[in-house]
């Protein structure tokens, strides 16, 4: 099973494929016998070895994809775990209804992005995922469901929120989806030139603005990147569907895709630059109402892209250091990755609110989010990711273990204050690679 990084694991012995139909396969599966380890699969969009478990068994939950109830007036969907985010949008968004909180793709699993707490662009104002679910079934492998909830098993509720498939299969989920005036999105777009111009646009735009989220140019001398701050769009001419259609390359039959794994990754520090300069000057409306798909997801007009980093795969760098501090941090990481001219087009700058989540090793802090794809150069990007978690440390900062594939085990603790208490809800029969590394 391949993780979305291409990073090359060792397999794991066997895979078994759960369905609705085999939902009672799916407690089977973690009571047979001792013996290897289990792990939940989800749609394998973690970059690195956090959905791996070489030579275990993964659950792969793909195939747990039904929608079992809706109530129209609260809004509370519930969903086998297994069910891709795309599948509640095409269903939901026309409804008026959408995601609380969505990452940067809507092809992941829900019980995947349950299990990573994923964060997204309205941080600021609606927190994690797991701040949106009241409730959830989870198995453990002595064959228990337990609904949790804050008040029922509130622990395991805790400790499976952000929890890395590591307390059991979640098998179904309750969301609390959010109404939306239509399917559109007004963003307004901002460039900007250095971290001062950065922060301060975006404290003015997270008062006005439900989503905001920064695309950085990691090569420039001085940073630089496009600001887009986006609300629902709630004009009239915006609620009709043809005002804001979506690109052709959102529908299955027409989406581009990379067809195959170049041998050497097509990104380095000669195309990245061009592409930089591209992006940065092309013409920039200052405020457009579109479909909110591209904005949400603009990765995903094209499939497999991670192809396009060749056979050696690459890493994502994603950390959060605190408030105090934020500037210098955030400076220190961008002079650290433009000396070393490494880095890609995928850089991505945000803030994280104050907003609690209940999961115990939840990543969000309040303060700065810096999220940047490396080409696996060998030891260069090594040595790289050694200054960068050093700049972490220092600012008392974590690295998010969804993107993550080689983050030093003091690091995790330092980040982490609630890591041993989470460790004692963790089933003894799960496990993963990055669970096993990071624990070593
Ligand atoms: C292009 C792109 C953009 C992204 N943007 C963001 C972003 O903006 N914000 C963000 O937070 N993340 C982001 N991510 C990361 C992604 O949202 C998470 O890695 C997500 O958890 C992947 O879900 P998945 O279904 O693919 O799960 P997998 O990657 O297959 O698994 C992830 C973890 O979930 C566990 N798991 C899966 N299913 C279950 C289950 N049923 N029960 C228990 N545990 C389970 C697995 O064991 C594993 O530990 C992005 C990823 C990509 C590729």
């Amino acid at each position: 099973m391949q993780t979305w990084g291409n990073l090359p694991y060792a397999p794991p012995y066997r895979q078994r494929r759960l369905s609705e139909r085999a939902a009672p396969l799916a407690a089977d599966a973690v009571n047979e016998g001792a013996g290897a380890s289990l792990l939940a699969y989800g749609n394998g969009r973690s970059y690195g070895d956090v959905g791996v478990n070489s030579g275990g068994e993964l659950l792969l939950t793909r195939g747990l994809d039904r929608f079992i109830a809706f109530d129209a007036e609260t809004g509370v969907l519930r969903a086998e775990a297994g069910v891709l985010l795309d599948e509640i949008v095409r269903v939901f968004l026309p409804r008026g209804w959408f995601l609380p909180v969505t990452p940067g793709t809507r092809f992941v699993t829900l019980g995947g992005a349950l299990a990573n707490d994923v964060h997204g662009k309205n941080h600021h104002v609606g927190g994690t995922l797991g701040c949106h679910v009241p409730r959830f079934e989870l198995l453990r492998s002595d064959g228990a469901r337990l609904e949790c909830s804050a008040t029922e098993h509130a622990d395991l509720f805790a400790a499976t929120i952000g929890g890395l498939g590591l307390t059991g299969l979640i098998t179904w989920i309750d969301l609390q989806l959010r109404r939306v005036p239509s399917p559109a999105i007004a963003v307004d777009n901002h460039r900007f030139h250095g971290l001062d111009e950065f922060f301060a646009l975006n404290a003015a735009a997270e008062k006005t603005h439900e989503h905001v989220v920064a695309w950085i140019d990691c090569l420039a001398r001085e940073p630089r990147g496009i600001l887009m701050a986006g609300n629902h769009a709630e004009t009239a001419a915006a609620t009709e569907p043809a005002a804001v259609p979506l690109p052709p390359t959102f529908s299955s039959a027409l989406q581009l895709s990379v067809p195959v794994m170049p041998p050497f990754s097509l990104i380095n520090r000669a195309s990245l630059t061009a592409f930089n300069a591209t992006y940065f000057n092309r013409p920039l409306p200052a405020r457009e109402t579109k479909h909110c798909l591209p904005y949400f997801y603009p990765l995903d007009h094209v499939l497999n892209w991670n192809r396009l980093y060749g056979r050696r795969g690459f890493y994502q760098y994603q950390c959060a250091v605190p408030k105090a501090g934020q500037e210098e941090a955030t400076a220190a990481l961008l002079a650290a990755i433009g000396q070393s001219g490494q880095g890609s087009f995928l850089a991505v700058l945000k803030t994280f609110g104050d907003a609690v989540s209940p999961g115990m090793l939840s990543f969000p802090l309040p303060g700065t989010n810096l999220a940047l794809d490396f080409p696996n150069g060998g030891a260069p990007t090594l040595a790289l990711f050694k200054r960068l978690d050093a700049i972490v440390a220092e600012a008392g900062g974590r690295l998010y273990p969804a993107k993550d594939a080689c983050m030093p085990p003091a690091l995790f603790r330092q980040g982490y204050p609630r890591l041993e208490e989470f460790s004692q809800h963790v089933d003894p029969r799960f496990s993963s690679n990055f669970w096993r590394r990071i624990m070593a």
